[in-house]
């Protein structure tokens, strides 16, 4: 199995490169944000309890995400492996993985990091909030509190996997082939 952790703040384009990640590797994508927003939509207790957090730009609490992402790789016992995107985002969720993980005989092969500077970040995000549909995306006080929260709570998962020797970082400015070619590279190596 091979399961990959993409990595990076928000608006970094970790939904983007994973989807052509998941296609040339054959993995499962598992993004949380558009399982939370597909349970918004739909108006499902775990939409409901995610809502409030969502729309402040603040964390769903750990307990209910963690809960949501191993009923997720269970429901996928055919799968070749994952792409986990925005998953962990907290110490917590990292370690509450490597057990879960560890618990069906497998373990993450690889974290790849997209590194994207701040100022493009505001930019990217500001700029998606005009078609994605998302609330979150058309605040610049919601952006920055995303980013405020990647930075206090998300940022040191680099420093989590680094010591797992699994942290490998892939430059995020460009063309988003470039960027494709950079992260395939990482992984074929
Ligand atoms: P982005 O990375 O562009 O900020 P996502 O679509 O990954 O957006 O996530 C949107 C929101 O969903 C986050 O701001 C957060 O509220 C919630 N969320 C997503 N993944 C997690 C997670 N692993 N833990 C807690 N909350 C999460």
């Amino acid at each position: 199995m091979m399961n990959i952790v993409l990595f990076g703040p928000p608006g970094a384009g970790k939904g983007t490169q994973a989807e052509r990640i998941m296609n040339q590797f054959n993995l499962t994508h598992l993004s949380t944000g558009d399982i939370f927003r597909e349970n918004i939509k739909k108006e499902t207790s775990l939409g409901i309890a995610a809502k409030s957090f969502i729309d402040k730009g603040e964390l769903v609490p750990d307990e209910v995400t963690i809960k949501m992402l191993e009923s997720e790789v269970k429901s996928h016992p055919e799968s070749d492996g994952f792409i986990f995107d925005g998953f962990p985002r907290t110490v917590q969720q990292a370690s509450a993985l490597d057990a879960f993980l560890n618990s069906i005989d497998t373990s993450i092969t690889k974290m790849i990091a997209l590194d994207v500077p701040e100022k493009e970040l505001i930019k990217r995000l500001l700029a998606r909030g005009k078609y994605s549909g998302r609330a979150d995306d058309l605040d610049a006080n919601i952006i920055a509190n995303r980013i405020h929260v990647y930075l206090e709570k998300t940022a040191v998962l680099a420093d989590y996997y680094n010591k797992q020797k699994k942290h490998f970082s892939v430059n995020g400015l460009g063309s988003i082939d470039d960027i494709t070619n950079r992260v395939f590279k990482e992984l074929e190596k």
